[in-house]
Parts: C-alpha cells; structure tokens; sequence
C-alpha cells in the first residue's frame, strides 16, 4: 500500500477532494493510506503555541523548529524510507517525472507549511526536502500537498482505468498532450479533424504526434528545450 503521511495544522483539510472519484475509491479499497498529524498537538504552553515572531524582523509569523521537529519525530519512526517533503514556493518545481518517481515509492511524508513558513534548521535537521507546486504563493502546503497527493494517486496500479494508462499524457515524453475530440462529429460547424475519423492508425499516430509537438513549441518552448 502506498502510504501518505500529513503533517499540518488544518488536518480537516484531508483527504478533501481526494476523498472523492478515483483517488476516494481507491482509498476505500486501500491501494493508499492517509495519515494526517496535527503539528498543533506539539505546540507549547497552554496555548499550544507553533509559531514565534521572525528572527530580524519584518512581517508575519513563522512556525518553530522544535515544534515541528517534535511533530516530525512523533509521525515519523526512524527507518521510514518515504521521501520527507515540504510544500514551499522556494522548492525544486513538482514534475511528472518526480511524480511518477514518488508514485513508484513507498509513499510521502509531507509538511505543509503555514504562515512565513518554517524555521531554516528544522529543513536541514530532518532532511526535509522543499518542493514547489509553481511560482505563486498559496496561503498554506495543504492544497499544495493535495495537488502532489493526486498526481500521484491516479498513477497507482489499478486506480485509472486500463484505457487511460497516463502513458499519452502531456509531459509523458516531453510533450504536451495532442488535442481530443468526441461526438458530435461536427459541433456549432466546427469538425473533428478529417484524420482521426480516416480509421488509419499510423497516420492518426503521426497526426497526434505533430500535433504535440505544434503545441509544446507554440505553449511551452521550454520543454523542448529540456529547460
Ligand atoms: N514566505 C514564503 C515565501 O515567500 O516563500 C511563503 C509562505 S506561504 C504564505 C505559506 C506556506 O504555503 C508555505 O510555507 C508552503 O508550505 C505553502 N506554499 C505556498 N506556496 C506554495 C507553492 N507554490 N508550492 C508549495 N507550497 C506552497
């Protein structure tokens, strides 16, 4: 069973969406497990204080390292071989390549992040690796966190149906994805492409694959460039 670990303040915000369709369904038939710890049960005094005022100054709050250390140690027994990631706008961009790479493992740990974000030396101490979901801020790691969950749910054995293998996918091969088009086969007088309805398969393929790379070149020049 791939197993997901959450740590976070706001354990209310799982399994949320993925509670739902495919990721729910294959939740209730155990091909994934979800965890969640709230790091507030570390929190220290009555208040159960996570966060304290940022060393040097300036704005906002950051949660504490030994808050969250102790969170960690506490979810996280020693030997657990799952990569520890934390959701942060500083981290290395989530890709499908480090998907499939995650889906194909034991599973996740996650810290979601809140507020600044999280003591440096609590990154480094427990080996936490900081991983991005884009180049905006969100307010908290926990949809953050939801989005690497999902991507890499769909990816298990047995939770797409066999037609969608995710093989065809956009970034699957470096690519966008070409387009799609269903029934009917003329809509509001535009047609499906000629080619797609022809019933030859090599020229369908070539179609889609110059349509994928049309695409990626006009989209995401980027990607071809191996960016
Ligand atoms: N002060 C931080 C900065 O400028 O880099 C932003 C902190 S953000 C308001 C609070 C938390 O949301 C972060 O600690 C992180 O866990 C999460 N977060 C925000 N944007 C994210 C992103 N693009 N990818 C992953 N996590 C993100």
């Amino acid at each position: 069973m791939w197993r997901a670990s959450i740590l976070t303040l706001y354990p209310d915000m799982f399994p949320g969406p993925l509670g739902t369709s495919l990721s729910g369904d294959a939740l209730a038939r155990g091909t994934w497990s979800l965890e969640t710890h709230n790091i507030r049960e570390h929190g220290l005094g009555r208040h159960r204080a996570v966060d304290d005022t940022p060393a040097g100054g300036g704005p906002g709050m950051v949660i504490r390292a030994d808050v969250l250390a102790s969170a960690i140690d506490a979810a996280l027994p020693a030997g657990d071989e799952r990569p520890r990631l934390l959701m942060s706008p500083r981290g290395r961009p989530l890709t499908q390549a480090r998907v499939r790479a995650l889906a194909a493992g034991p599973g996740v740990a996650i810290v979601c992040g809140r507020f600044e974000g999280v003591d440096e030396r609590v990154i480094g101490a427990r080996g936490l690796e900081e991983v991005s979901i884009g180049d905006y801020v969100l307010s908290g790691g926990e949809i953050a966190s939801l989005v690497l969950l999902d991507a890499c749910v769909r990816l298990l054995p047995g939770v797409m149906g066999k037609e969608a293998s995710g093989s065809e996918e956009s970034f699957e091969g470096g690519l966008l994805e070409y387009p799609h088009y269903t029934r009917p086969r003329e809509w509001e007088g535009l047609a499906i492409p000629e080619t797609l309805l022809s019933g030859d398969h090599a020229r369908i393929a070539r179609w889609r694959a110059d349509e994928a790379r049309r695409l990626t070149a006009e989209r995401r020049p980027d990607l071809l460039k191996g960016d």
